[in-house]
């Protein structure tokens, strides 16, 4: 038997096969990058194609953006006021969704943030059901901005309006994958910010304070970002000195409703005017401000008192009966078939039929457009200056 040649093997061992090897290795590596390479060009091509396709589908509306970002290309389009959105990913190809661009690990932040900016600008009926990712139906993207809409069909009073949020970028850049315009000069959209242009009416309660009846109604109006005017009687202020700061604290505002309650058409004027003073003093020692508006006790004054107390008189044109009906439901119907722009509306807050009454008419008004303020924020919408010695009832635009 020959013997195996060790010498002669490991040359042909150097000489051949180790460079082979190499030489393999080599162009294993070069073909696995020309692949590489190949399917990005691929995928860049697939991300084209994708634009291009939605380009010519859609070349019955007019092309309002075309726009390239780090890892998407987003496309709008408008046709007869109507905005469509598209998002093409830049790797895959693929339609999907801005929200897929919020960073992975800042998922949370970016919903709460979100969540924040809903419960400043929507009363909490609405805001409530339009938490979290499935109720949101499109993102809009503009150059500083990013427009949520929502689904909002779970919302309860039924609105017919588009409910959306602008979220400027600066509120959400750090939880983003993309960049977009900043701009310093910007305002959340706040749902106490009242709009001159929309149905508004004054809701007033007359005497109080009442306690846990009074705070449970602050409650109410700030939920559904209204406000109120308070008319207090000047003898159980001391005793309501909590709740009178809480009225002022969120936002609503206090006026007179006399010292004790007394019909001022059978008071000689004098005991008038001493009463209306001792309740203004009580008033200013809690506050610290003055008393601007006298609400008489069943609106009743005379035009010797009308001339001769220095005050501005604050009657009402919508009467709910609140007190003598103390049913809900009879609340509810007396201002919903007859309220009006520039309403002023009559109710007390001594009764769990009234809070109740509030609790359900607040989100019906508001998805009937109404605005419900104080008597002060409805006298400023309206551009009425309101006077001393005169007595209003409502304050219909001039
Ligand atoms: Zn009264």
């Amino acid at each position: 038997m020959k013997k195996v040649d060790y010498k002669a093997l490991s040359i042909i061992l150097l000489v051949f096969i180790i460079p082979c090897f190499i030489y393999y290795s080599k162009y294993e590596n070069i073909r696995n990058s020309i692949e590489n390479n190949s399917i990005t060009l691929f995928d860049e091509n697939k991300a084209e194609n994708k634009v291009n396709a939605l380009l010519e589908e859609n070349r019955d509306k007019e092309l309002i953006n075309n726009t390239s970002y780090e890892k998407f290309v987003y496309l709008s389009f408008k046709k007869d006021e109507i905005m469509t959105h598209f998002v093409v990913d830049i790797k895959t190809g693929e339609e999907t969704t801005i929200l897929n661009y919020v960073k992975e690990d800042k998922k949370t932040e970016f919903f709460n943030k979100i969540k924040e900016l809903l419960y400043l600008k929507y009363p909490k009926f609405i805001a409530s059901n339009l938490e979290g990712e499935e109720q949101i139906l499109d993102v809009e993207l503009l150059e500083n901005e990013l427009i949520i809409y929502y689904k909002g069909d779970s919302v309860e009073p039924k609105i017919e309006d588009q409910l959306l949020l602008h979220v400027n970028y600066n509120e959400v850049k750090d939880y983003l994958d993309f960049t977009l315009a900043l701009d310093n000069k910007y305002e959340n959209e706040n749902g106490y910010h009242y709009n001159k242009n929309k149905k508004t009416v004054a809701l007033t309660f007359d005497d109080g304070p009442n306690g846990e009846k009074t705070n449970r109604l602050l409650n109410i109006l700030e939920e559904n970002k209204a406000h109120a005017t308070f008319f207090m009687v000047g003898n159980r202020m001391e005793s309501g000195r909590d709740t009178i700061l809480n009225v002022l604290n969120k936002g609503n505002e206090i006026g007179s409703h006399s010292y004790s309650h007394q019909n001022m058409k059978r008071m000689r004027l004098n005991d008038v005017i001493q009463g209306e003073k001792k309740t203004r003093e009580i008033y200013k020692s809690i506050t610290g401000k003055d008393l601007l508006y006298t609400r008489p006790p069943y609106g009743n004054i005379t035009s010797q008192i009308k001339s001769n107390l220095d005050t501005i008189f604050i009657n009402w044109n919508l009467d709910t009966e609140d007190w003598l009906h103390r049913d809900k439901d009879k609340i509810v119907n007396a201002v919903l078939k007859d309220i009006d722009d520039g309403d002023i509306i009559l109710m007390h807050d001594s009764y769990d039929t009234t809070v109740e009454a509030v609790e359900e008419l607040l989100p019906e008004l508001y998805v009937r457009g109404y605005q419900v303020v104080s008597v002060s924020e409805l006298a400023t919408l309206k551009n009425i200056t309101l006077e001393q010695h005169h007595l209003y009832y409502s304050l219909k635009e001039v």
